[in-house]
């Protein structure tokens, strides 16, 4: 069972009763505080759980929340930049230079709009998209060269759950989120499914060549791989 209500503090507030729930949980997603109820808990149990957690969660509510994608908003990272600039025309442009995509906007664009929002992080997908697809097949075939390793097919995926996996038929699929990484942790991931090629777990002998491919790296790039995010 699920219902939303609105705290005098916290605001708006979703509130889902699990029969298999032994502890209050409580997360900020999406901007809100989500609290999973055991069956049995009482309203006071609820208030004093939001009482311990809730300026916390409400902090990463507030981090959590999309910036606003306007004329001064820019993403720069190593292999992917994005911005805006207004253009002459009435429409939306996108132009594209290597890994930097700049959205040229018509001057009656109106960025306090949600609708205006919701399409600016579309187009921020898309040109992910387009610098992944020109970036990342290319990578996956320069490393497996270098290292000797052979793959079926790639396929990019706009998945933040997942960098990437290998099938047991050798097909890769990559996150085209693996172009806001930094290029050593975005070779890593390639690598990893590589690596997956020949080896189609994660048994000791998987680490080996993992470490084989990466100098001895492995584990402390896998360790840095673990703060970055699948998404903006
Ligand atoms: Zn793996």
């Amino acid at each position: 069972m699920e219902k939303r209500e609105f705290h005098p503090t916290y605001g708006e507030i979703k509130i889902t009763i699990n029969s298999r729930a032994r502890n209050i949980i409580l997360r900020a997603r999406e901007g809100i505080i989500e609290v999973t109820l055991p069956p049995r808990a009482s309203r006071a149990d609820l208030l004093a759980a939001l009482d311990r957690h809730g300026e916390k969660l409400l902090g990463q509510c507030r981090a959590n929340t999309p910036a606003t994608i306007d004329g001064s908003y820019k993403i720069v990272r190593e292999n992917f930049s994005f911005s805006l600039q207004q253009g002459g025309g009435s429409r939306y442009l996108m132009r594209y230079d290597g890994a930097k995509a700049t959205l040229l906007y018509p001057a009656t664009t109106d960025f306090s709009d949600e609708k205006t929002q919701e399409l600016l992080r579309r187009v921020r997908t898309t040109a992910l998209q387009h610098v992944a697809k020109e970036h990342l097949p290319q990578r996956l075939k320069m490393l497996a060269v270098k290292y000797g390793f052979s793959y079926n097919a790639v396929s990019l995926r706009s998945s933040r759950t997942r960098w990437g996996s290998c099938s047991n038929r050798k097909n890769i699929s990559l996150s085209i989120y693996l172009q806001l990484l930094p290029t050593h942790l975005s070779d890593y991931v390639l690598l990893h499914e590589l690596c997956h090629t020949v080896e189609m777990n994660h048994s000791a002998s998987f680490w080996a060549l993992m470490d084989k491919v990466t100098d001895g790296k492995a584990r402390s790039l896998r360790r840095e791989l673990r703060t970055f995010a699948t998404a903006f």
